[in-house]
């Protein structure tokens, strides 16, 4: 809707009530632009030290969220009758017996002379003979299986990064958009359900025609000082890892393939063009003996749960899902990250939403379905709380309606000309020409629920339901992922980057707290349609489809 009609709006409130912007869900007109201020003017507060994982800044923060929930009455969703879901995360650093033989290829190598190891693998040592599997990617969903009936029990498994048609929008791996059967990590998990004794990643060298400078790799996996922030990952995914895990260069997996008759480019070009997936290709006599020792190291996260219990006996042990993260990126030097877009105004919009919902259930209504409000850590560090959560779900994700995620809400899409590497995939666009509007991501795996999001705008915005298939990968980079990939209907609201976007410049003064305002309330709105309609989004299949 054009910024014209929110000018007549705005005039018309001065006049009558109720006016345009407005939701009819209970409690809905107590979402305030004062109070969304001044949560946010203290969560991204200097005093929370950028809210770093594991920090005490970010303990800080999760304690004053969880004294709000507390506060409104709501109950605890947490582990054991408390408002925290707590986990591990994990990061690594390199231990003191890295080495690598390749046959017909000389001696033992150190780290750095062709290889690394990779932290998607264990500790641990394996020798033997090398196959070859394509991308080593296995994804029913797609009926795609890249081992197909051969077994690789006790070898070595080399096998491309990556996935087919990275650059291809047409392509059934989500398009451009990453997948999350090509993660290392899962790939290595794959690799081991099916026997294999190690894992060795060999740069797509078909896709991506770089040139190898292994000592830069190297230092760039395993640097020698420690890095601001370290690489974390989940340690509950990280404990399902027992074989070792390698980098090669793609001279090293050369010398391997040879044994096949082809070269890594024509194993490639195979690979790529191989709809089901490749199938096991044996190398004749290549060989590696590999040790790999990384010791791993543990920081805690705490997702920040509450909820308000359904009213409805035959549709209370089914939840909506209003989430946002908390976590950001701490400080350097001087400089402190405060993250008050990044997700500052995610997190008070959930607590604004919680405080609708508390507000309603003291005038006595109350939703047919159960309420959660989440607030996920560790979304900075690759939606690690989040994709805890989908592990050790407190509601069966059956029984989970909707994820409505809020993360980016407080200012307008900015790209600038020439904004670099950051804004890959964006159109130039100006603020202003944004000032009324939010995307909306995720519409093409929940059309449904998009729709129901859409039917809930009653506060004038712009709804943009574009990114969903874009270069910038922005599809997968918020806490509606994970609920997607587990078969949850999930829908991400953000009004997109902006040259603030992780600086230090991400503060509460610059936020637009006005259509942040009217953001909630469409969020809480949609929340309320959810929770008490009769029936509930669907999910639309895996593979390709529209996602312009
Ligand atoms: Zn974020």
């Amino acid at each position: 809707m054009a910024r014209s009609t929110v000018a007549l709006c705005l005039s018309l409130l001065a006049l009558l009530l109720p006016a345009c912007g407005d939701g009819s869900a209970p409690g809905n007109r107590s979402i305030t632009q004062s109070q969304l201020s001044a949560d946010l003017h203290t969560l991204a507060h200097d005093s929370m030290g950028g809210r770093l994982v594991g920090s005490e800044g970010l303990n800080k923060a999760s304690s004053w969220i969880s004294e709000r929930f507390e506060s409104l009455g709501l109950e605890p969703a947490g582990d054991a009758g408390t408002y925290f879901q707590s986990f591990d995360l994990a990061w690594f650093s390199l231990g003191a017996d890295n080495q690598l033989t390749v046959s017909g290829a000389g001696g033992a190598r150190a780290p750095g002379h062709g290889w690394t190891p990779s932290n998607a693998g264990a500790t641990g040592a394996a020798a033997g003979r090398v196959v070859f599997a394509g991308y080593g990617i296995v994804e029913p969903r797609l009926d795609y299986d890249d081992y197909g009936d051969e077994s690789v029990r006790g070898r070595v498994v080399l096998m491309f990064e990556r996935e087919p048609g990275v650059a291809d929008p047409a392509s059934p791996f989500d398009g451009v958009v990453t997948t999350e059967a090509s993660r290392e990590w899962r790939k290595v998990l794959v690799a081991q359900e099916r026997g294999a004794a190690a894992v060795l990643f060999v740069r797509d060298v078909h896709a991506r025609p770089d040139v190898d400078d292994w000592a830069a790799a190297h230092e760039n996996a395993w640097p020698a000082e420690p890095r601001r922030i370290e690489r974390f990952t989940l340690g509950a995914w990280s404990d399902k890892i027992t074989i070792p895990a390698a980098w090669i260069s793609a001279e090293l997996a050369e010398t391997l393939v040879r044994g096949s008759g082809r070269t890594l480019e024509e194993l490639g070009i195979e690979a790529e063009r191989a709809t089901n997936g490749l199938g096991v290709i044996d190398l004749g006599a290549a060989a590696v003996d590999l040790s790999v020792a990384i010791d791993r190291h543990t920081t805690p996260g705490t997702n920040v749960l509450a909820m308000i219990e359904g009213s409805d006996p035959e549709l209370r042990d089914e939840v909506v899902i209003i989430g946002a993260h908390h976590d950001h990126n701490g400080t350097d030097g001087e400089d402190v990250y405060n993250g008050a877009d990044d997700d500052g105004s995610g997190t008070v919009g959930v607590m604004a939403a919680a405080q609708a919902y508390s507000r309603a259930a003291a005038a006595g209504d109350l939703p047919r379905r159960t309420v959660m409000f989440a607030i996920w850590d560790a979304e900075e560090r690759g939606l690690l709380g989040a994709w805890y959560y989908t592990l050790r779900p407190l509601f069966r994700l059956e029984g989970t309606v909707a994820n409505l995620n809020m993360d980016m809400i407080g200012r307008h899409e900015e790209v600038p000309p020439e904004g670099g590497g950051r804004f890959r995939g964006l159109e130039v666009q100006s603020a202003e020409s944004n000032a009324n509007a939010t995307n909306i991501l995720g519409y093409s795996y929940t059309p449904e629920l998009a729709q129901t999001v859409q039917d809930a705008n009653r506060f004038d915005l712009e709804l943009h339901l574009r990114y969903d298939n874009n270069e910038s990968n922005l599809l997968r980079r918020s806490d509606h992922w994970p609920f997607l990939q587990n078969g949850v209907p999930a829908v991400w609201f953000h009004n997109g980057l902006h040259p603030d976007y992780h600086t230090p410049n991400d503060t509460p003064d610059r936020i637009e707290y006005e259509k942040m305002t009217r953001i909630v309330r469409l969020v809480h709105e949609a929340s309320w349609t959810l929770a008490n309609a009769d029936g509930r989004p669907t999910l639309a299949g895996f593979g390709p489809k529209p996602r312009s």
